[in-house]
């Protein structure tokens, strides 16, 4: 019932998943290197960038410092990531998704990552640092170059 479904279980992970003494019994995600799921880069299109050498995902962070918008699948959907640094990048991203002024969930390394791009207050903290690790939202720092604040769309008067 998961993005894992189609994924052929090999002996010793088969031998997990049924074993209901393991702690992966019945775990849906389970896979290792030999079975499960392989890190590609494609292109726009689908097709895989063969010509260009070294670890994909070297290569995807690479392109997200060119500017590029990445969508990266998971287990539960889509990311898209862009770096949040790029003014250019960023806008690119707010006119594909239409989404004009809405915050962005922003990856970190860390809570002290965090503490440098944001003002974290204890509760925030405690949040950010439990094991849910919900999504938080926090306010930015000013003086670590964000790129300019995407403008609010308009609203058209009533009237016309
Ligand atoms: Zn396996």
């Amino acid at each position: 019932m998961t993005t894992m479904a189609h994924f052929e279980m090999c002996p010793e992970c088969r031998r997990e998943y049924d074993d209901t003494s393991d702690r992966r019994f019945h775990a849906q995600p389970n896979a290792c290197p030999v079975c499960g799921p392989q890190v590609r880069l494609l292109d726009r299109f689908g097709h895989e960038l063969h010509a260009e050498p070294g670890d994909p995902i070297l290569r995807t962070a690479q392109m997200l410092r060119g500017r590029a918008v990445v969508a990266i699948k998971g287990l539960g959907g889509y990311h898209l990531a862009c770096d949040p640094f790029d003014a250019e990048a960023v806008r690119t991203l707010r006119g594909r998704k239409a989404r004009q002024d809405k915050p962005f969930g922003l990856m970190a390394r860390d809570l002290a990552q965090v503490e440098e791009l944001c003002r974290v207050t204890p509760e925030e903290e405690e949040l950010l640092s439990s094991p849910a690790r919900p999504i938080v939202l926090l306010e930015r720092r000013e003086d670590v170059g964000w790129p300019p604040r995407w403008p609010r769309a308009r609203r058209r008067s009533a009237s016309c």
